[in-house]
């Protein structure tokens, strides 16, 4: 059987797409790995790529706000993204800050092996973060902290 750990070495030492190649590390997901809530974001942005930790930066920071409006527990939970290597551009202006990019429809096919681990894993709820993914839209009220009123990033 498949465990996490697999899944985590596996996406250590993935090409299967070309998010790996400009990435500083792998992002894998952290958290209850039987949680029965699977919180699932677009990619890793800037900070998660140096700190190599799912949703640190500031959109992680506003997660953490809401879920403890919420009365969760991040420990309690899966936190992931639909990628796990920080897709970004240089930064038009000319200046150092790497602009996120969004994930193609491919890139997230080729990195389906977490998300369909914990979709074996039983009754679970999973809530997509990402305005941007498809799945998105099927959770109005679980969407990117972004969209629960305070300011985003
Ligand atoms: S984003 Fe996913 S599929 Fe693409 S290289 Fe990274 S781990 Fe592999």
């Amino acid at each position: 059987m498949t465990t996490i750990e697999t899944l985590r070495r596996q996406a250590d030492a993935c090409t299967a797409c070309p998010l790996y190649r400009h990435a500083t590390q792998t992002v894998f997901g952290e958290g209850a790995p039987r949680a029965a809530i699977v919180l699932v974001g677009e990619q890793p942005g800037d900070e998660e790529d140096r700190a190599g930790r799912p949703f640190v930066g500031p959109t992680g920071r506003l997660l953490d706000r809401a879920l403890t409006r919420a009365g969760l527990d991040r420990s309690a939970l899966y936190i992931t993204n639909a990628v796990k290597h920080f897709k970004w551009t240089k930064d038009r202006a000319g200046g150092k800050r790497r602009i996120h990019e969004r994930p193609s429809p491919d890139e997230i096919e080729a990195c389906r092996a977490e998300a369909a681990h914990h979709h074996q894993r039983g009754p679970g709820r999973d809530a997509h973060l990402a305005g941007g993914l498809p799945d998105a839209r099927d959770h109005p009220s679980l969407r990117h902290p972004s969209h629960l009123g305070a300011r985003g990033p």
